[in-house]
Parts: C-alpha cells; structure tokens; sequence
C-alpha cells in the first residue's frame, strides 16, 4: 500500500492508517521531552518567586550560559503547541469494509460490475444473493450490521478473514467475492478513498484546530483524546456517511458528490459530532421534558447540521473562502419541518456567539414549538 503523505512524499505503509497531522512537530511528540527539559532546568534554578529562574548558588561556569540556552529551548518548545494541531482524525480505507457496503448497495439494486467473466458473474450474482437479508438491514440502528462493520475494521490490512468475529456464510462470501473486487472494483475505489482523504488533509491543516476548538467552545465539551477513525467507502448507505459509537467511528462515502471539496471538512465535523463532543440528543430531549414540549424527533439533528455548517461556513469567510452549507432548506424542513431552521438560527446562533449558555438556548428553542 502506498499513500501520499501530507508532505507530498510517497511513502510506504503496512496499514491503510493515514493520520492528517499539522506540519512539523504534533504536540504529543514535544510534551514529553519538553517536560523532561524543564523538569532538568527546573533542578538546576531555583524559583526565586514571581515565576522568575535564576541559577542556584553554586552552579557552575558551565550552567551560566548552559542554562539560559536549555531555558530558551524550554520556551521555544513550549510555545510551539500554541501553532500545532495534534491530529484529529485518523483516516482508512479498508477493502473488507468497502466490499461490505458495495455488496449490499449491489444486493439493493446498485450497479453491477462490469467486465466480469462468466464464472466471475456467477459468483458475483450468488453473493449479491446472499447480501440481500442485509440489504435490507439499516446500517446504522441494526445493531447486528454496526457489529459486522466494527469486525471488519479489525480486518483492515488482512488478505483473510482468519479470526474475524462474523457470521460463517458471511465470511465465506465475502471471502470468495473479494478476489473479483479486487480484480474490478477496489483500484477505482481505492482512488477515490485516497483522493478524498488527500483533499481533505490540507483544509484540515488549515483549519480543523480552529473548527475543532468552535466545535467544543460552542458544545461546552472536548475533542476526543484520540483521533477520530474515519473509514472512506465508495458507498456508505442512504446517508453518504453515518456514525456509530462509542466508540465513535465515522463512514463516509468519497463517491457521493455531495460530500466534495469544502463539504469535506463540515461533514467530518458534523458527523463526528454524533458523540459526546455534542451531547445534543440528550440535551434536547432534557429542554423539551423540563418543559413537557412535544418537538419533532430530529430537532436535535437539525440542531448539529445547523452547529457544523454554520462554524465551517464562519471559519472559512475569516479566511476570504465563500461556502455553500450541506444542509439547505429542504433538508431543514425534512428534519424538523417548515420555519425550523429560522427558530434554530434565532435561538441558537447565541450559542454559537458565546453569549448564552446551552441551556439557555436549548431551552428558548424548545419553547419556540409550544
Ligand atoms: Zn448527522
């Protein structure tokens, strides 16, 4: 397997983990040594007051200039976090996981395959076959299909499925499709999973440490201690992209042309904010029985789309860039019906201003349905 690096580079890799990073130093590689540097600096000075070092009594010829240098070291190591980003997703792209969806968007009545041989079609079409009880399953509230997807991310890398926690048949079909999708379909869908992953990663060089910060500000919450996963799929259900959790994992589909360009980067923070990075299911239902209001069942989703859109769509005008927002009005309006994006907008956008609490502004929503 071989990706492009965020430097340009080609670099090999065993798995098919692709962890966008900010240029230069991630801040979890400087806190140690940094740490260990000032602990040493902190020895040799003593801490007259005030936060003020100042060499020990008796420190050496050596110290009085070894000490102001490491003490420079110290500052400037400890100031690069502040222009850093740690990474905040890890992105995959799995041939098990998108021969799992592709098998049951084919079992749905999606495109077959072309260029197959006869023995290659006869096989194809019995697999098709078998995908169909899951083709009608919903990948993300059937909690069977959430734990079929979770077993095969532990597949990622692997030529077989030695070992994986699946269904018998399902193993054995997936198994016996995977040399024709890897023959027909997997180098074109490869392409597309590494040309959105490699599109992705300067806008979130760019911007995903002051999205992320928005994000959480405005969620009263904190970004995950760990990247993200992000697994890319040609195909990713009804949706284009779903998550499940916790632990939270994020499907997005990188042919869907909706999901392009800046959308990239709302809809990975919108669909990771489907967690505790949000809360807002809970939040909202909490508003509406404090108040005993009956309020449509995807307020809260309206909510979320209205949060990532409208901080992508802030923090790319600060930079000069016009965006068009994922949700429109029709998508509002499926959500939580007619006028709910302007009661979202007026009752809401203080939140995302800093002037009022979430409560506060979950509660004035809520009561806007009475
Ligand atoms: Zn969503």
């Amino acid at each position: 397997m071989v990706v492009t690096s965020t430097s340009g580079k080609v670099r090999p890799i065993d798995s098919t983990v692709l962890k966008p990073r900010a240029r230069g130093i991630a801040l979890r590689d400087i806190v140690t040594p940094a740490t260990t540097l000032w602990y040493t600096v902190s020895v040799l000075y003593s801490d007259l007051g005030g936060g003020e070092l100042r060499p020990r009594k008796g420190a050496s010829d050596m110290s009085r200039w070894l000490l102001p240098l490491l003490a420079s070291v110290v500052a400037i190591a400890t100031m690069r976090p502040a222009a850093q980003s740690t990474a905040l997703f890890s992105f995959h792209s799995s041939p098990w996981l998108n021969l799992h969806h592709f098998a049951r968007a084919s079992a749905r009545g999606g495109p077959a395959p072309a260029g197959l041989s006869d023995a290659e079609s006869r096989q194809w079409a019995a697999g098709v076959e078998f995908y169909k009880p899951y083709a009608a399953r919903d990948l993300l509230f059937d909690d069977g299909m959430v734990d079929v997807k979770h077993a095969l991310r532990g597949a990622e890398g692997k030529a077989s499925l030695d070992g994986i926690a699946i269904d018998a048949g399902l193993k054995d079909t997936l198994e016996r499709l995977m040399p024709i999708y890897r023959k027909h379909m997997w180098p074109e869908h490869e392409r597309l999973n590494r040309a959105w992953i490699a599109a992705v990663q300067p806008l979130l060089e760019r911007h995903g440490t002051a999205l992320s910060q928005a994000i959480t500000r405005t969620y009263d919450s904190a970004w995950p201690s760990d990247p993200v996963p992000v697994d890319l799929s040609v195909t990713a259900g009804p949706n284009d992209a779903y998550t499940t959790g916790p632990p939270t994992h994020v499907t997005i589909s990188s042919s869907a042309p909706s999901l392009q360009g800046l959308a990239a980067l709302e809809i990975l923070f919108h669909e990771s904010s489907h967690s505790a990075v949000s809360n807002l299911f809970q939040r909202v239902r909490q508003a509406a029985s404090e108040q005993k209001v009956s309020v449509p069942p995807q307020l809260w989703h309206a909510v979320l789309f209205y949060t990532a859109g409208e901080l992508t769509t802030r923090e790319l005008k600060a930079h000069g860039v016009a965006y068009t927002q994922y949700a429109g009005p029709g998508l509002y309006a499926n959500l939580c019906g007619a006028g709910c994006r302007e009661k979202i907008a007026e009752h809401w956008t203080p939140r995302l201003d800093g002037k009022r609490s979430i409560a506060d502004c979950l509660s004035a929503l809520v009561a806007s349905f009475k």
